[in-house]
């Protein structure tokens, strides 16, 4: 039975998506907003993704792209906007079709079982279905840890759906101790792969550090995503 998640934040079409798959034999799955919709892929692999562009908390087009960079899943996009630039552009950005809103349910049925047909053939892109899709130009990838999600690609962090306001600098650490979450980096490798400047000292990368914990709301004494192992470096995980 092909998996299918469901993203929609408005409940009665949520419940009538739900409705209509699972009478045409989908397993299905859904999530009411984008964070929630990440978290799902992450967690369990799923056969195809339906995704509303309007979410409450993230634009839709910035949660195709972050789900593009952590899966290669076929996804379905439901817009609301028949306009033909906004189309390309979601097909651009990793969209595999489209539907414009207000669909009926064959339509949809149709759609989708044409999409997984199609990509059932293609081998995937990374490892393994759901592996993390990474290219050469853009070495770091999409990364949801906790409530935080970074993306490389747009340079934008959320936290908890609110976009981060990050310098430079800040984002291109954040984005590193992301892509390296649960493992201990130190300075030194911060300094060599983030700073690529080879006469800035620890401090520069404290003070960095914590302008950072304070754009994330917490601080050095009381850590939540950014934790210091004395003498080696720092950790980026979801907070307990
Ligand atoms: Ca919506």
């Amino acid at each position: 039975m092909p998996s299918v998640l469901v993203v929609e934040d408005d409940p009665s079409i949520r419940q009538s998506l739900i409705e209509v798959l699972s009478e045409h034999g989908y397993a299905v799955r859904s999530a009411a907003d984008g964070f929630g919709a990440l978290r799902e892929v992450t967690q369990t692999p799923v056969d195809a993704v339906v995704l509303d562009l309007g979410l409450p908390d993230l634009d839709g087009g910035d949660a195709l792209r972050m789900i593009r960079g952590i899966s290669s899943v076929p996804v379905l996009v439901a817009t609301a906007r028949d306009d033909e630039s906004e189309i390309i552009k979601i097909l651009n950005a990793g969209a595999d079709d489209y539907l414009v809103k207000p669909f009926s349910g064959g339509q949809l049925v149709a759609r989708l079982s044409a999409v997984l047909r199609r990509t059932s053939h293609v081998p995937p892109t990374g490892a393994a279905a759901g592996a993390p899709v990474a290219t050469a130009a853009e070495p770091l990838r999409a990364t949801v840890v906790g409530e935080l999600a970074v993306d490389p690609g747009a340079r934008t962090a959320y936290l908890a759906g609110r976009e981060l306001r990050l310098t430079r600098r800040e984002f291109d650490l954040l984005a590193f101790l992301a892509h390296h979450s649960g493992q201990v980096v130190s300075k030194r490798r911060l300094l060599s792969e983030v700073w690529r400047e080879p006469y800035v000292d620890d401090q520069t990368v404290d003070v960095h550090l914590s302008s950072l914990r304070r754009k994330l709301g917490e601080r050095a004494a009381a850590p939540r995503y950014l934790l210091t192992v004395r003498g080696v470096g720092i950790k980026l995980v979801a907070p307990r």
